[in-house]
Formats: structure tokens, sequence, C-alpha cells
């Protein structure tokens, strides 16, 4: 499973080499503390363990019926303890949640979501386009797309397997989930729903429609990017931001190449702009890390991060005038991050390139190459 990390921010002029970095505030362990974050808003920590993170934030949002719950953290019983102990520790019980809000479809956000539902039959919110990189694939194969259950865990196990025994859009094989991964899955069965199911929106939301949870009324924000489904809430009286992955405060979310879309990056700089006119903002609630208020700032602080890696590629034409991926991907980052996430991203950037027209591609020897144009 490759498509759901975060690899660190990396700058890369001016940056002294140096092995210890201080310890970014998204790859903090799991606190069990609860704190109120905004009247009726409270924040609370899930753990995960993926590259550059340590917790997921879960917030609470309260009111007259009980609770919303946003991004309930990964499948799995560890997660499913932590998750009842912190809503013991904000006084409430798994029974009080009524809606549970999930911002994209990565398993740290979607995961806890199944149970959740099977236990409390809470309604389930998304973005309408919420489904995950392997539904997607399906779907596209499917002449008639009923025909694909993703309750069934074989068929989910079968989906999965057939996903990641396609080639990257890029070329070479890609690096699936390990045969373990998949026979666990397969092991796990139906129980609880499957604990790798993939949950279903009973609520859908399009952008511009509005939820009230926590007394607040907020409207959705379909900021595709990131992920194509990814949904931030904005609660335009106070100023509130759920900004999920899309603006995190300070790591970059992985933009992946694997995207149905053709050009995710000009999609993630459009969902950023967004962000950055949004006015009143009083703070932003992201799904890892520390609450912040300069929303505006961060949002034009990542844009800035992926023109820098444009201007990067640009800059590396001479030496490789018809690159691969691979090759670019070397260019871009450090060696730490190399590996298929890295040249998921590279090529999303590659891609946005040869969409504005300065570069053309020819696929030779089963990979793509990029070079300039004119
Ligand atoms: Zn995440």
């Amino acid at each position: 499973m490759s498509d759901h990390a975060h690899p660190p921010e990396h700058h890369h002029h001016g940056d002294a080499p140096s092995t210890v970095r201080p310890p970014k505030q998204e790859q903090e362990d799991a606190s069990t503390e609860i704190t109120e974050v905004a009247p009726g808003i409270l924040r609370s920590q899930l753990p995960i363990s993926m590259p550059g993170l340590g917790h997921v934030n879960c917030y609470l949002l309260e009111d007259e019926r009980g609770l919303a719950v946003v991004d309930p953290g990964l499948p799995g019983d560890e997660s499913w303890d932590a998750l009842g102990d912190r809503l013991g520790r904000a006084g409430f019980k798994v029974a009080d949640v009524h809606t549970i809000v999930v911002t994209h479809s990565h398993p740290d956000h979607f995961g806890g979501a199944i149970r959740l539902r099977y236990e409390t039959d809470a309604d389930i919110v998304t973005h309408e386009t919420f489904r995950t990189m392997w539904q997607e694939a399906e779907l596209d194969d499917e002449e008639d797309s009923a025909t694909l259950d993703v309750n069934s865990v074989d068929d989910r196990a079968a989906a999965l397997e057939r996903y990641f025994s396609r080639p990257n859009p890029w070329g070479g094989a890609r690096s699936g989930p390990p045969p373990e991964f998949l026979e666990r899955m397969r092991a796990a069965g139906e129980s609880m729903g499957g604990a790798f199911a993939v949950p279903s929106p009973t609520r859908p939301l399009t952008d511009g429609q509005t939820i009230k949870l926590a007394r607040r009324e907020w409207v959705a924000m379909h900021t595709p990017g990131h992920t194509y489904d990814h949904l931030c809430l904005l609660d335009p009286e106070h100023g509130v931001v759920l900004t999920g992955d899309h603006v995190l405060p300070s790591i970059t979310p992985h933009i992946s190449g694997m995207s149905p879309q053709s050009d995710p990056l000009a999609e993630f700089f459009a969902s950023l702009i967004r962000m950055e006119e949004l006015h009143d903002v009083t703070i932003a609630l992201p799904a890892h890390g520390h609450p912040f208020e300069d929303l505006g700032g961060r949002a034009r602080h990542i844009i800035e991060h992926h023109e820098d890696r444009l201007d990067i590629i640009r800059d590396a034409q001479e030496q490789l005038p018809n690159g691969t991926v691979d090759d670019f991907m070397r260019v871009l980052f450090r060696e730490r991050s190399w590996g298929e996430m890295a040249e998921s991203e590279t090529y999303a950037h590659l891609e946005h390139l040869r969409e504005l027209g300065e570069l053309s591609r020819s696929d030779t020897g089963g990979f793509a190459h990029y070079a300039p144009t004119g």
C-alpha cells in the first residue's frame, strides 16, 4: 500500500546537509490528551505508524445529539481501543457517535469508519466522489460498475491484486501489497464489516453543500490534489476549517501521479488557492499535527514548494534531455526518500509540465521519457 503517506518536505536549495532533523509535529506519537480547539470541537489523537506520521487527529464535534467524529483512524483493534479511550476521556461513549466524517480515501482516515458504523449506525459523510484508487481502477474496467462488490472480502482482495499487477503509468512494476497482507485481509473475513473494508458514504456531499455539526453550519469544499475525493469543511461564520491532509502544518501531502485525473498537481494548486482566498480564518484543523492559524500563508508556502520542484525539473533538462521518471526523481528527492512514492510524485510534476506544453513524452523500452518541447 503505497499511496497513503507523506514524504518529508524537501527543500532543495540552501538546506545544510544534516543527519539530525528535529521531529516534525506530524510525527509525534498520539497523545491521549483531549484539547478543546474551538467551542464544541475537541482534538483527540489516534496512533498510526506511517512514513513521517505518528498520529492522526480525530476531531470530536459535540452537539445536542452527541458527537460527530472526523477521520476515525486506521482499521484494527489498536486504533479502535484508542478511539474508545479518547471518547471516554472526552466524556462520551461509542454509542454517542451519530456522524462519521471522512476527509479522503486513505486508510488512516477511513479505516475506523466501518466498525464505528457497525456499532452505532452513524452516518458516513464524505465527498460524493469518495473511492479508493483500486476501486477507481475497477470501475474503469467494468462495463457495469454495479458488478464490483467492495463489501465482499474476496472481491476486494482480488481487486487489490489486479490493481497492483498493472504496470505503473510511467512504466515498471508496481510494488503491491505483500502477499501476507492479502492473506490477512482474506483471513479477517467479514467480522465487524471486514477489517480492511472501505466504507460507503451515507451522506455524500457536493462542493458548496452545507451540513450542521457541533452546532455550526459547515460548507463542503471539494479540494482534489492529495486524493481526488478530498473534502475540507469550512465554518464561515467562525472561520474554522477542517483541512484533512489538504493543508498540513509542516509537511506537504503526497501528490500521486496515480490519480485518475490527468493533472492532479494542477488540481492541487487550484484547491490550495481556494484556501488562500478564504477570509477571516481563525483556526485550521489539520488531520496530522497541531491546529494552526495562518491557513492562507501555509497554502501559499505549499504552492511555492511545488513551483520550486517544477523549476528544478526545468533546470535539470540540460543534463537529462530525455529522462525517465526515475532519473528526475533522483534530482528532486534525497536518496532516503527514493521509492515508489517519490516516483509517483515526480511523475505528477512531469505530467503537469507536459500539460503546460513544456515537455513531451515518449514511451520507449516500457518507460516514459520526457524531453523539452521546441
Ligand atoms: Zn493522512
